[in-house]
């Protein structure tokens, strides 16, 4: 066992101890937070669903006939016709013949790559990639291997080794830079070299495309050129959970073999009732994803006009790297001493060298919170000197 107080010590005196704050209110632009009230801009909560009304009844409601525990795994006796009808609802909104659901993105891919990999296996990442993906690889006993971020041709290079590869899988929108994975090459390698392409979409879902579909939709990328897509419920759509898609036979492969989908309590079916709810949502009120691409441009415009360079994004995860520990945190801290909540985020989830403040973006902000960050970003621009 490791020297727990010293490794703790060690975190702190080097500025990389996580800390927690104590959440009162329910998520959405104007939160209160260890007992104060603050603005966020670092929810993944895009489409303002997860304290929407309509939603929160659904829940309500559904739980009030069904009560709040599924009581068993979805093998014994748990699967409930509302993971039923929300597995339709989500193979339909992606274009996919089935899908299956998880109860979270972190237990998904764990399940998904350990289905499809195994110990002679290669499985070729993003360097980038969500730690879950990188995980899935590690649990399933495969070799992993990354290629650099984005490359289509460093992905090309490692495919053409000569080793046989099980699986290549990249997120769709990375989550600490807000880029997009070039789908169309890399699907097409995949397709040329016969590998099976996974996208775990956690951040295109609902942001995406005119439905929400994410970035298939976008691309226009059906089961054959991406024949394993991963989704998150607990981002843009607000809820908690995640779903794979894909071909029947995918998803019946996978109820027998993905063990975080096995060995585990399903969802509650009344968060599958919200989910119902907040899917439709999603796919009705397209101004949603139209207010999110408004904020990101105003965003970048004014923070460019004050010196930043940020990173070329334009999905809601707006990334400003300072560089050092020391100075994302000087800046959180002096956006936090205007109210503003943008917590830095540090390694090992990014890069060494790469700490930075990661801004996002919710269709419920409103042009005046819009206005306190700006304001707030000049004045912690001023005071700190850190660009
Ligand atoms: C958040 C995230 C996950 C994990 O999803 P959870 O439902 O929160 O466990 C997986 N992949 C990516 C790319 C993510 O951003």
């Amino acid at each position: 066992m490791p020297d727990l107080e010293k490794t703790l010590q060690d975190l702190q005196e080097q500025g990389l101890l996580r800390q927690r704050r104590l959440l009162e209110s329910a998520q959405g632009p104007e939160v209160t937070i260890d007992g104060r009230t603050m603005l966020a801009f670092c929810s993944n909560d895009y489409l303002g669903l997860a304290a929407h009304p309509a939603v929160t009844e659904a829940m309500t409601d559904a739980a009030a006939i069904h009560g709040v525990g599924a009581g068993a795994s979805h093998m014994v006796c748990g699967h409930h016709d509302l993971h039923h009808q929300l597995e339709q609802a989500l193979a339909a909104h992606t274009g996919r013949e089935a899908a299956l659901l998880f109860s979270t993105g972190y237990m998904a891919n764990l399940g998904v790559i350990s289905a499809l990999a195994g110990r002679n296996d290669v499985v070729l990442e993003d360097r980038l990639n969500h730690a879950s993906l990188i995980d899935g690889a590690r649990i399933a006993g495969a070799r992993l291997k990354r290629y650099a971020h984005a490359d289509h041709n460093s992905l090309e290079e490692a495919l053409n080794t000569g080793q046989r590869h099980a699986l290549v899988a990249t997120d769709g929108v990375f989550s600490m830079d807000g880029d997009l994975a070039p789908l169309d090459g890399i699907a097409a390698l995949c397709h040329d070299h016969g590998v099976p392409l996974m996208v775990d979409d956690a951040h295109g879902i609902g942001v995406l495309g005119q439905m929400g579909a994410g970035i298939t939709e976008i691309r226009q990328m059906s089961s054959k050129e991406v024949p394993i897509l991963v989704g998150t419920l607990g981002k843009a759509l607000g809820v908690s959970g995640a779903f794979v898609a894909g071909s029947r036979v995918l998803i019946d492969y996978l109820i027998q073999k993905a063990r975080t989908y096995i060995y585990t309590t399903a969802m509650p079916p009344a968060l599958a009732a919200a989910t119902l709810k907040s899917l439709n949502i999603c796919r009705d009120e397209y101004w949603r994803r139209e207010r999110l691409a408004k904020l990101v441009a105003w965003f970048r415009d004014e923070a460019g006009a004050l010196g930043y360079d940020l990173m070329p994004s334009w999905t809601p995860i707006q990334p400003l790297v300072t560089g050092s520990c020391e100075s994302a945190m000087a800046v959180s801290a002096a956006l936090a001493r205007r109210d503003i909540l943008v917590p830095a985020i540090r390694p090992p989830t990014v890069p060494e060298g790469s700490a930075r403040l990661r801004f996002t973006f919710s269709a419920s902000h409103t042009d005046e919170h819009m206005e306190q960050l700006l304001e707030a970003l000049a004045a912690a621009r001023s005071e700190t000197g850190i660009l």
